[in-house]
């Protein structure tokens, strides 16, 4: 059956979704994203996405008025998939509309093009379980990188150097401490406190993170929003990134450096089955897809 995805206010077939070389998307990047994980057809941490989006769209002056319409399209997209029963993705994307190139924003009001589809991704349990490689690179994006931009070179070119190397994300480092990584935020665990950038302009204020707090919380782990300098990487016991994509993922090797002896660390593990038991099982997960 053919994938059915929807754009600017219809369900149509993927093969005939077409919009105009004239998009500002197309021309400047000019739009804003959101990916919302879907257990078995429970939508993860909606209002958080939604809020974050909202953000998006006010800081770059995009009028979208149909905000409230979005819980009903991503229903029906995960119905029309027959995605259900799935682990699924829902990518959102909303751009500035169309209008003949020009930097400055079109004085009439032209419509902003939305774009949604969704589509079946497993969790990666068998990295979660024996935890990853990533590489740094120097922080070469944008000074905004709290707006969920579509505008993702300088991130795409950094996580091909990564994938390049084997590695499962790239780590950024600017002024000599971590920010995040290409498409997650980067936690590290030392003497039992979890250390992490805190949110600004310079990171992207991840909703994963945000749950991680929340368990922390619950778990007495103590969170302090204080970023981790490059030099001191080695000294941590353990290290972790957090995202939509990747779930709670173990760092075990950066760069050169291997982590807590290329395991797990016992406090990332806890923290990933708190995670595990408030999203995949609760929300009907199998309990046999990890662990
Ligand atoms: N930072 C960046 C740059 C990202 O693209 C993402 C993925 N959205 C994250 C962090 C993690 O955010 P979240 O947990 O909301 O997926």
């Amino acid at each position: 059956m053919s994938e059915t995805v929807f754009l600017n206010g219809e369900f149509i077939a993927r093969e005939k979704a077409y919009i105009s070389p004239e998009d500002r998307g197309f021309y400047f990047a000019d739009g804003v994203y959101e990916v919302i994980r879907c257990f078995k057809g429970s939508l993860f941490s909606y209002e958080e996405h939604i809020q974050r989006l909202k953000r998006s769209l006010s800081e770059t002056r995009i009028k979208f008025r149909d905000i409230k319409s979005l819980d009903s399209v991503c229903k029906k997209i995960i119905s029309k998939n027959n995605l259900e029963g799935k682990y699924a993705d829902i990518y959102i994307q909303i751009t500035r509309g169309v209008h003949r190139r020009m930097h400055r924003f079109p004085v009439e009001e032209i419509s902003p093009t939305v774009y949604i589809y969704a589509y079946e991704r497993l969790p990666s349990v068998n990295e979660m379980k024996r935890g990853v490689k990533v590489i740094t690179r120097n922080d070469i994006r944008w000074l905004r990188c709290d707006i969920k931009s579509v505008s993702l070179l300088p991130n795409t070119l950094k996580f091909q150097e990564a994938h390049d190397e084997n590695a499962r994300e790239c780590i950024f480092i600017r002024d000599g401490v971590i920010t995040e990584a290409s498409h997650s935020n980067v936690l590290g665990i030392k003497t039992g406190v979890v250390f992490t950038h805190p949110d600004s302009n310079l990171i992207l204020s991840g909703i994963t993170k945000k749950v991680v707090f929340r368990i922390c919380n619950d778990l007495g782990i103590y969170v302090k929003e204080s970023p981790i300098r490059e030099e001191e990487i080695s000294e941590f016991d353990e290290l972790f990134i957090t995202g939509t994509g990747n779930d709670i993922m173990p760092v075990v090797q950066l760069n050169d450096i291997v982590i807590n002896d290329g395991v797990p660390g016992t406090i990332t593990r806890q923290i990933q089955r708190e995670y595990f038991r408030i999203t995949y099982k609760k929300l009907g997960g199998e309990k046999k897809l990890w662990f």
